[in-house]
């Protein structure tokens, strides 16, 4: 079977090395002049930034992928477990001094003690929040994550339909709903608020079955893999290849060829590249609307218009003279007017996108756990500022968003205590909404894809596979089962599922041959 995959972001190099391991004829086309996509690197001397993922999260996914490929994620990558696994900074409340910042650790044990010194009863209101995370999660992994939903049988089983009543409220509740529901003090339901962010969506519109990812951060632990996260790009790069995928760099694809209905190939250049299968793993929305003719359109731009993109950001990367021991691995700052900050990530204020000020972020420093990122005697930051997935807030260069990121730089320093931060940085990189639209044709300019409401996971979410086009496979956080890097190595699974014809809803045990090679690998352009 000749297959074509389009994008060379994680979902398009793990969706090749699977369907290659299973026997078909993978050329990857990428427009970009190196693979990685989001996942991507900028060098700036001895400082290598990280522009996309930070966060090695369901390292069972991982697993399960570098299972899949005859290995493991031990062989593959070098992880440590964070311990702290992160900080979190509070705004002061007016007229009176910030609170202390609160530690999460690698231990359930430890987290419990932390929730209940900062409120009574709120260590065992976590144990039990927990709990139920595990819960969800085990059942989401054995029933609803690693299906393509095209049977309802697998889903009538006696132990989900027990179930049904407690699915049902956690689709209905909020996760901040819920994370109320255990604590009572402001910082501890921002700690249980924040797994949002990773899904592209507020916690005020995200069903509170995603409270399954404090499952994830609490009990499984925050893993790094050392070298960076493009060292999981370079491990699944080269399975791909050595499964004999060709990857063909700075070769964008300009239109999905159909014939009789069916996928034929794609026009890379002025070159028509014949298949029989044709996987897009670039942005949905783009792959619909700009490389297949208006009548071979499942998701038309009408149905992109009604939908709600997650949060772009503002990326601010930073080379800084000096130790910074008042920063973690993972450090976040929260700010008081919480739901306000959300608002303004997921809606124009006055027809009129804002970066936030101040602004809850993110800053990773993998300095702290990796000499290989940053000089020595100097810190790597990565500053990550959600922001509205809204073009005209602009790119690197642009004023109004160099401005906001000097804001930035002033909150980071004020907050965390290091008045001299600005004077320290050697180097800065920034990064915005039209730097995503620009670099990687992301919808809206959206950093992580398609938000997970209600209305857009799960059976809602767009499907792995056209309903226009036999043929036409989709892989990537805007289709099933969205946003972040193990979700997308699962979206790659289903694209292989969906060519065995298995409509299972747990992990694949082993790759069945798909097709006989149709000749001998080429050497890679
Ligand atoms: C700032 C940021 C932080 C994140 N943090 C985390 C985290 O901590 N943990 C986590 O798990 N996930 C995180 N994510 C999400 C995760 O990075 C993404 O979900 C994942 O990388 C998406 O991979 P993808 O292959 O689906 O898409 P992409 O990585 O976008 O890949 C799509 C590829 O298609 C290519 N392409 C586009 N148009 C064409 C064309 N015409 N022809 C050929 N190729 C084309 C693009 O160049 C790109 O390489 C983060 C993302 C961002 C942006």
């Amino acid at each position: 079977m000749k297959v074509v995959v389009i994008g060379g972001g994680i979902s398009g190099l793990a969706t090749s090395a699977l369907l290659a391991k299973a026997g078909c004829e993978v050329d990857l086309f990428e427009a970009r002049e190196r693979v990685g996509g989001r996942a991507y690197t900028i060098k700036d001397g001895k400082f290598t930034f990280e522009t996309g993922p930070s966060w090695y999260l369901m390292p069972d996914a991982f697993d399960q992928f570098y299972r899949l490929m005859g290995t493991t994620a031990a062989e593959q990558l070098d992880l440590v477990q964070l311990e702290p696994a992160y900080k979190t900074f509070y705004e002061a409340e007016p007229g009176k001094a910030p609170s202390e910042p609160i530690l999460i650790h690698d231990l359930l044990g430890k987290n419990m003690e932390v929730f209940e010194s900062v409120e009574p009863g709120a260590g065992e209101a976590l144990g039990r929040y927990v709990a139920s995370a595990q819960d969800v999660y085990d059942l989401s992994m054995k029933y609803f994550l690693y299906t393509n939903f095209d049977s309802v049988k697998p889903f009538l089983k006696p132990e989900l339909l027990k179930r049904a009543g407690m699915f049902l409220s956690h689709l209905f509740k909020s996760l901040d709903g819920f994370a109320g529901q255990h604590v009572r003090d402001e910082r501890l339901r921002k700690i249980l608020d924040f797994p949002a962010v990773f899904l592209g969506a507020s916690p005020y519109n995200t069903p509170s079955m995603y409270h399954l990812m404090t499952h994830v951060d609490m009990n499984v632990g925050v893993f790094y893999p050392q070298g960076g996260f493009y060292k999981i790009i370079e491990s699944i790069a080269k399975l791909a290849k050595d499964a004999g995928v060709r990857i063909h760099t700075s070769s964008p694809v300009s239109k999905i060829i159909v014939k009789d209905g069916a996928a034929a190939g794609v026009l890379v250049g002025d070159e028509v590249v014949a298949a029989e299968v044709v996987v897009g793993t670039a942005d949905l929305e783009f792959v619909e609307t700009k490389l297949l003719e208006p009548k071979h359109q499942t998701y038309k731009p009408a149905y992109w218009n009604r939908k709600q993109p997650g949060p772009s950001a503002l990326l601010v990367m930073l080379g800084v003279k000096g130790k910074l021991p008042e920063l973690e691995h993972h450090t976040l700052l929260y700010s008081n007017n919480w739901k306000k900050n959300f608002d303004k990530v997921f809606k124009k204020a006055d027809g009129k996108s804002q970066i936030a000020n101040p602004a809850s972020l993110y800053i990773c420093k993998p300095s702290a756990t990796d000499k290989s990122v940053a000089p020595s005697g100097h810190e790597n930051l990565f500053v990550l500022v959600p922001a509205a997935p809204d073009v005209a807030l602009g790119g690197e260069g642009d004023p109004a968003l160099e401005a906001a990121a000097d804001r930035i730089v002033d909150q980071i320093a004020d907050w965390a205590g290091i008045p001299d931060l600005k004077s320290r940085i050697v180097t800065r990189h920034i990064m915005g909404p039209a730097d995503f639209a620009k670099n990687l044709n992301a919808w809206s300019g959206t950093a992580l894809g398609m938000a997970h409401t209600l209305g857009q996971s799960a059976f809602f979410r767009p499907r792995n596979k056209s309903k226009k086009v036999k043929g036409l496979y989709y892989a990537g956080h805007n289709t099933l089962p969205g946003i972040g890097l193990p979700m997308c190595l699962i979206g790659a699974e289903l694209v292989y599922k969906h060519l065995a014809g298995d409509k299972s809803t747990t992990p694949t045990e082993t790759l069945k041959p798909l097709a006989v090679r149709a000749g001998k690998p080429k050497k890679a352009r």
